[in-house]
């Protein structure tokens, strides 16, 4: 299986891509598919115990896909929840659409 540190990060990168390319008000059938993609990719993301845990986040914290700004913050409280457990700095929720949708000012 490829190396757990690789495989996050590029998963963050999609998954923080697709909050950021999602629309500010989504349909019904966009919030649908949404969930149901988050949901699978709990099952299928093949690291069995970040699978795992993040699993049990998601029962914690239900998936906010009402709209991008409300996804973009519940995903980013969802990497931060896995930041915390590795001991790596939490990040500022604030700034998520900075980070992967405009860009940073500097
Ligand atoms: P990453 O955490 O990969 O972050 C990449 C970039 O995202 C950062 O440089 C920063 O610019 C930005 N960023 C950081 N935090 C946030 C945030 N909260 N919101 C928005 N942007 C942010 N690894 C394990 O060892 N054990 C696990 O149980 C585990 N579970 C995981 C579960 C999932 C769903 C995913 C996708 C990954 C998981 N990982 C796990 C991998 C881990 O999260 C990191 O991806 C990996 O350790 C590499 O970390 P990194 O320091 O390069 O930055």
């Amino acid at each position: 299986p490829p190396d757990v540190e690789v495989l996050g990060r590029s998963t963050w990168t999609l998954l923080h891509s697709i909050a950021a390319t999602y629309p500010e008000t989504p349909s019904r059938s966009q919030q649908s598919d949404l969930l149901s993609f988050v949901r699978l990719f709990s099952k299928l993301y093949p690291c069995w115990v970040c699978a795992e845990d993040f699993r049990t986040y998601l029962g914690r914290e239900v998936p906010r896909v009402g709209s991008r700004d409300e996804f973009g913050k519940w995903l980013c409280g969802a990497h931060n929840d896995v930041n915390r457990k590795l001991g790596k700095p939490e990040f500022d929720c604030s700034k998520w659409e900075q980070r992967w949708r405009t860009g940073w000012e500097d």
